[in-house]
């Protein structure tokens, strides 16, 4: 049983999926205190519980510990099985963050698998679900998996009612990757999904967006949702490189002005880019599990977030594996070493 301390390192709501993940796959059950220790309200919040369940579910895995609000679990995995599955996470909780917790080990299943999700698409602090079929899923689909997500219907939060998709063949062995340089800018362009919220906000936003990029009205592009899809507006900015592609967020709030939102997204792009790395803060968090599962690969990124350090930790307490992280002032590198058991 590996005994892991939520409380570690950033001691948020990854600790846990990343466990669940590992020990769907390894087959190492596990053992966790202090869940989400370093959050304001720590415990298991729907998101999380819906995490394991789901996880749960696909493994037959024996759970204690599995409540709302729990700081304790333990979860004893049995066999991954693929098929048809439904989840739903009865509010605006993230639904990409549950799908990242499964998409993994259901690539190790027997058959293979379709997954409905139903919750929030776009929330702060979360990868939104454009972000995992672009930048995460093109890595993916380079490391040999075939996924494929979709987006049924959109859901901000509060409201949530979200809905996505994903279809996930098994794939026994991904491949190694190397990103240290993201090659020529391929495309790029900004989106302001707009559901329920006055057009102009969109119109403020990308006007911002088009004159800090030097973007043409055809890469600035409006996109109005039904306005029961909402009270929401995202405004998303992607960049495809002839290596990756990354996709950065900001949520129009009601207290912040649309341009603001704008101003801060930019911001976020222009330190990407001015740093010449190949991946941003969290998509780098996000590549060392499917990494580690590969036995080899290496990045360059702006950003070695606490979120990438105590993944790191946590990959290593499943895993023969570590990393070796090294930092630079704008470019940091991050290897994955095989055959290395991690300190307990
Ligand atoms: P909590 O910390 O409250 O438990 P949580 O369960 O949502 O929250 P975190 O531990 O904070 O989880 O992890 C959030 C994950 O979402 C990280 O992998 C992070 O990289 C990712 N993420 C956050 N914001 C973005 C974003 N804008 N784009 C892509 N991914 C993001």
């Amino acid at each position: 049983m590996i005994e892991l301390d939520g409380a570690q390192g950033e001691g948020g709501g990854q600790i846990l999926r990343s466990a669940l993940t590992l020990s769907m796959i390894t087959g190492q059950p596990f053992r966790m205190t202090n869940i989400r220790a370093k959050r304001a309200k720590p415990g298991l919040m729907r998101q999380h519980l819906a995490a394991v369940q789901a996880s749960a579910r696909i493994c037959g895995a024996q759970l204690t510990g599995a409540e709302a609000g729990s700081q304790q679990l333990s979860f004893v995995p049995g066999t991954i099985k693929g098929g048809d599955y439904s989840f739903a996470i009865g509010t605006a909780g993230s639904c990409t963050l549950v799908l990242q917790t499964l998409l993994p080990a259901l690539l190790y299943a027997d058959v293979a698998s379709t997954v409905h999700i139903s919750g929030g698409t776009h929330n702060s602090m979360a990868p939104p679900l454009h972000f995992l079929q672009r930048a995460y899923g093109r890595v993916l689909e380079q490391m040999g998996a075939k996924v494929e997500i979709t987006l049924k219907r959109f859901g901000f939060y509060p409201a949530g009612g979200g809905e996505i998709v994903a279809s996930v063949e098994p794939c026994m062995q991904l491949k190694p990757f190397e990103l240290m340089t993201r090659g020529e800018r391929r495309n790029g362009f900004a989106e302001s999904f707009i559901a329920g919220v006055p057009a102009n906000v969109a119109v403020r936003e990308l006007s911002v967006i088009g004159s800090g990029m030097g973007w043409e009205e055809s890469q600035l592009l409006h996109r109005s949702l039904p306005a029961e899809q909402g009270p929401g507006n995202a405004l998303l900015l992607t960049l495809e490189h002839e290596h990756v592609t990354e996709v950065f967020v900001g949520f129009g709030e009601k207290a912040v002005r649309a341009e603001t939102v704008a101003k801060q997204l930019l911001q976020e792009v222009r330190d990407y880019l001015i740093s010449g790395a190949a991946v941003g803060e969290h998509l780098a968090d996000q590549l060392m599990l499917p990494m580690a599962l590969a036995g080899g690969g290496k990045f360059t990124t702006n950003k070695l977030s606490s979120h990438a350090l105590t993944n790191a930790e946590v990959i290593g307490r499943f895993l023969p594996v570590t990393f070796q992280l090294e930092r630079g002032e704008q470019i940091s590198t991050c290897t994955l070493l095989t055959g290395v058991t991690a300190a307990r």
